[in-house]
């Protein structure tokens, strides 16, 4: 959630801030600021809106040309997304300029205190108590002033700071929100992800929590919260800047809902080996698999809904006891997690600040923790026993689409590995489901095809204002996904029910021409949800069924109907989700909505 760059070198830092700010515009922001020392005070401009804005102001009112600067996109959580509480914030008389993404939860008493001893605040933000905070520490040691504003805040941050009288130097910290450190030719850069970087530099530290870096314009020091000196491995990216950048799509979503193919592809094959399934990063053996007692899947939004669907999968091929909880409500109930219990975690950031708390509640109750994650090295992956990685690459829009498709296929083959090792899978079965997952690249691929029947569809549903989604078992997970795809990108009011559940109280919604997307691709139910679909028709609804190739008894009811490939049940899902993909886009397109960046909502939810 909002981003952060800094840059010491030899270059004009402005343009540097605001290309690296335009990297994280991903990351969901309102408000965007840069300040860039001139001689030895620092200039600050900042404004609320978008980074365009900000650009405007500074050809409008200029900025120092100054080799040293930090910036920021903020992501409100405290105080309206106005000027005023825009990042940096100044702290002391003016001498301490700070950037902060996260959110400090003792403020209030830090800033009865900083008030007492006379500091004035301007902004409503929690961020300004940090910049007073560090004015309040410093006298003349950068690194004891950090140490300090660390062991005094509660809460999480990533923080980057300028001193007036130091334009040598950067300091920064980071706590339960990313940070990393790009490593150039005698240059320097400060990000919250590797995208702002790579244009100048493959070579990056990835800060851990409670450290703190110092940049300079010819080298950077790693420090732990205490001041030790530490050294840290270089991360090297071997991916290219091109993948995430749009490559002549209009917007990231469809680039990214394009590339599920490929995405598919590399997050099986590798762990797929003559037709067995080779999870190799699992540090379970099967006697551990058999021992399992429960697994407590936890995640947020999208994942939550690969999760949901990954419970059905792996209770049905593995029979193994899944329970599946949002991860901001599970670390508040005081969780049950018994000996033999396994944590499955899903995020594709692997900074999800719910998702890493629920971890950490997991693991502090002694289950061993499995992540599923995209972001390589992020905080989840390295807390986690043991990590799966989705070969998604950078997912940029902020409504998930390959990254999703990337969990959905790893969630299959845990399924998988699971029932071998308990015997619950002959080998001839084994063989039969992947040769199935492999083709799921080619399967999807046809379904893109489809495109411009799709776009056609959204045009005869533009106009609507409530959409409801249906379907039973997998049908619901994916129902579930359909239903906040739209609403996301579109801000089209849309529910998914359990297609059962409807007649207790839903189906009252339904009107005349109320659109009801009923998906049905799983052979046992439905009939069942055939049943559904006639209970809504017969109220006016208007059905658009997404069914198997072989299913022919919804077409008597349906308006629209969507066909799907046939292939094993439990594998429908990552066919189902792809029209929903492109039915939420062209619904959003239609309204003029800001596919990739949605109001209100940030890709990499640092906050709880
Ligand atoms: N809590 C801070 C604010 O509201 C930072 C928010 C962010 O992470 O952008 O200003």
């Amino acid at each position: 959630m909002c981003g952060i760059v800094g840059y010491i070198g030899g270059r004009s830092a402005s343009p540097v801030l605001i290309d690296g700010l335009k990297k994280l515009e991903y990351r969901g922001y309102d408000s965007a600021g840069v300040a860039v020392f001139n001689g030895d005070v620092v200039e600050v401009k900042k404004t609320k809106g978008r980074i365009a804005d900000l650009e405007k102001k500074l050809s409008a009112e200029g900025i120092s040309s100054g080799c040293v600067g930090i910036g920021h996109t903020r992501w409100a959580t405290h105080g309206a997304p106005d000027d005023v509480n825009a990042h940096p914030h100044k702290g002391g008389n003016g001498r301490i300029t700070l950037v902060h993404n996260g959110i400090i939860e003792n403020y209030i008493e830090l800033k009865i205190m900083l008030e007492q001893k006379g500091y004035k605040f301007v902004s409503q933000t929690d961020t300004e108590v940090l910049a007073h905070l560090f004015d309040f520490f410093y006298s003349g040691d950068s690194l004891k002033a950090m140490s300090n504003v660390m062991k005094t805040v509660r809460g999480s941050y990533a923080v980057a700071v300028l001193i007036d009288g130091r334009p040598d130097e950067i300091i920064a910290a980071r706590k339960d929100s990313p940070l990393i450190v790009g490593l150039g030719e005698n240059e320097n850069f400060l990000a919250s992800d590797i995208p702002a970087v790579l244009k100048y530099t493959r070579d990056c530290y990835l800060l851990d929590d409670n450290q703190m870096a110092l940049l300079k314009q010819s080298s950077v020091k790693l420090y732990d919260i205490d001041g030790n000196e530490v050294h840290k491995d270089i991360y090297h990216v071997t991916w290219d800047v091109e993948a995430a950048e749009k490559g002549g799509f209009d917007h990231f979503m469809k680039k990214e809902i394009s590339e599920q193919p490929k995405t598919v592809h590399d997050t099986v094959t590798p762990r797929i080996k003559d037709g067995k399934v080779v999870i190799d990063e699992l540090g379970l053996s099967d006697e551990d698999i058999k021992n399992i007692g429960t697994i407590h899947i936890v995640a947020c939004g999208s994942a939550w809904h690969v999760g949901t669907a990954a419970r059905y999968i792996i209770e049905k091929l593995a029979r193994i006891p899944c329970e599946v909880d949002l991860a901001s409500e599970f670390r508040y109930r005081n969780p049950i997690i018994k000996e033999n219990d396994i944590c499955l975690v899903i995020s594709q950031s692997g900074e999800t600040a719910d998702t890493l708390a629920a971890l950490r509640e997991a693991k502090s109750k002694g289950a061993r923790t499995i992540s599923i994650v995209n972001v390589i090295a992020s905080t989840i992956a390295r807390e986690s026993d043991d990590v799966i990685y989705t070969m998604a690459g950078p997912e940029i829009a902020v409504a998930t689409t390959k990254a999703f498709s990337a969990q959905l296929c790893v969630s299959y083959l845990l399924a998988l590995k699971f029932a071998k090792a308990k015997s619950l899978l002959s080998e001839s079965d084994e063989e039969k489901y992947c040769a199935e997952i492999l083709r799921l690249p080619e399967l999807i691929e046809g379904i893109l095809k489809t495109d411009s029947a799709l776009k056609e569809l959204a045009k005869s549903y533009a106009d609507s204002e409530n959409v409801f989604f249906i379907g039973r078992g997998l049908d619901y997970a994916i129902s579930l996904e359909g239903s906040l795809k739209l609403k996301e990108i579109s801000y089209i009011h849309s529910e998914a029910y359990a297609a059962g559940e409807l007649k207790h109280g839903t189906i009252s919604l339904i009107e005349d021409k109320t659109p009801v997307f009923a998906v049905a691709t799983q052979s046992d139910l439905n009939e069942k949800t055939l049943g559904n679909i006639k209970e809504v028709k017969a109220r006016g609804a208007r059905v658009i069924a997404l069914v198997g190739e072989n299913h022919s008894a919804a077409d008597e009811f349906a308006d629209d109907i969507i066909r799907l490939p046939e292939i094993s049940d439990f594998l429908m899902p990552s066919l189902a989700v792809v029209p929903l993909q492109i039915f939420a886009y062209y619904m959003a397109l239609g309204r003029g909505c800001d596919v990739d960046k949605p109001r209100n909502l940030a890709k990499s939810v640092t906050v709880e």
